[in-house]
């Protein structure tokens, strides 16, 4: 039988590469494990990847997950080689720790664009005041087809396997966000971008875009910015956790406040202001339920004796969720557990 395999890679761009792909025609027996696809090539000197004197680089397929809208279709997530094997420098997935015990919930928020303007927005001007957007139903406040999108989006995604947890219509008007869980940085990133990979999919067809810009209608303006909240959990966390331990968690974030800024995308200076529910981007700050904080602990973390998961509320939407979740376990592992255990261990 022959399979439809779309083969979807990051590029060169910075600060933010973009999703490409391309469909290879194979032919198997029956729908291929990830081990049977084949590695793949594609010219890297028109995705500021090579020189074109030189231009191969290699597609290795890393996941792999049914295409819900094709005819025997798979959707093939690969990282990008040099022809020698190793990672392109572009490969921010090769170089990221990884751990399947360590659970991340990414919140991907994102707008709607028609032309120069989020979704229902009048032809000049502003649409009424952020306020009832949030979570909102009926025309005056998600418009006619941003509701048709989402679900579709919602849908293709159930289809295709991600680990999507659930949507919702967002602060600004036009805005809206999905949520991915996966267990291992590599897993739930991969998710993230297959997601936003359907999305601008789906999107085609109705002529609109999908920004994610973390600040697309300026900072100048009372209008949300785009967030990607990442939700993080070590077996640790959920299952030992302590107040010493997050104290000492928390100092550790504090120490590396400016390497996770680095990572958690581009122009988070026109997001991170300390208004519009974030915190400003100099300043590493932890609280419970708040969402002006860095860091948000949520209620359930401190009545189950500081066990759970935690979220950062500092990387945007823009960002690149295998950096994202790859600073998040560095700084982890900048914290000692055994000799806490230990301790935890004798004195019980
Ligand atoms: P809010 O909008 O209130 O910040 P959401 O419901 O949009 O929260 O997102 C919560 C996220 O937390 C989801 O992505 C979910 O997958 C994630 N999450 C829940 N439990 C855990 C856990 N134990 N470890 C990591 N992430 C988790
Ligand atoms: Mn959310
Ligand atoms: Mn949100
Ligand atoms: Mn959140």
């Amino acid at each position: 039988m022959k399979f439809k395999l779309e083969y979807i890679w990051l590029d060169g761009y910075e600060p933010t590469p973009n999703l490409r792909s391309k469909t290879k025609i194979a032919e198997f027996a029956s729908v291929p494990e990830l081990e049977e696809l084949p590695v793949w090539n594609f010219d890297g000197s028109s995705t500021r990847q090579a020189e074109g004197s030189s231009s191969d680089c290699l597609l290795q397929p890393v996941a792999v997950h049914p295409d819900p809208v094709r005819t025997n279709g798979l959707l093939v997530m690969c990282e990008v080689l040099l022809p020698d094997g190793t990672p392109h420098a572009s490969n921010s997935r090769a170089t990221i720790p990884d751990d399947p015990e360590t659970w991340f919930g990414f919140e991907q928020e994102y707008f709607l664009y028609r032309g120069a303007a989020p979704l229902g927005f009048p032809a000049e001007g502003f649409p009424a005041p952020q306020g009832e957007y949030y979570t909102g139903v009926g025309f005056k406040n998600v418009g006619d087809v941003a509701r048709e999108i989402v679900e579709q989006h919602l849908d293709l995604c159930l289809e295709a396997g991600i680990e999507v947890e659930g949507i919702n219509a967002e602060v600004a008007k036009g805005q809206w966000e999905f949520q991915i869980f996966g267990k291992g940085s590599r897993r739930a990133a991969d998710e993230v971008w297959i997601a936003r990979y359907l999305l601008l999919r789906l999107c085609e067809r109705y002529g609109v875009d999908v920004n994610f810009h973390p600040k697309p209608l300026g900072a100048e303006h009372d209008w949300n910015g785009s967030g990607m909240h990442c939700n993080f959990s070590t077996r640790h966390m959920r299952e030992v956790g302590g107040e010493e331990y997050f104290a000492a968690l928390m100092d550790a974030f504090d120490d590396h406040k400016d390497h996770h800024i680095a990572v958690y995308g581009p122009d988070n200076h026109l997001r991170l202001t300390g208004l519009h529910e974030t915190a400003a981007i100099d300043e590493f700050t932890f609280g419970v339920a708040n969402r002006g904080a860095s860091i948000r602990v949520p209620w359930s973390f401190v009545r189950n004796g500081h066990r759970g998961y935690l979220e950062d509320r500092r990387p945007n939407s823009l960002g690149d969720p295998y950096r994202i979740a790859g600073r998040i376990l560095q700084t982890i592992a900048t914290v000692p557990v055994d000799e806490l255990l230990a301790e935890e261990t004798l004195a019980a």
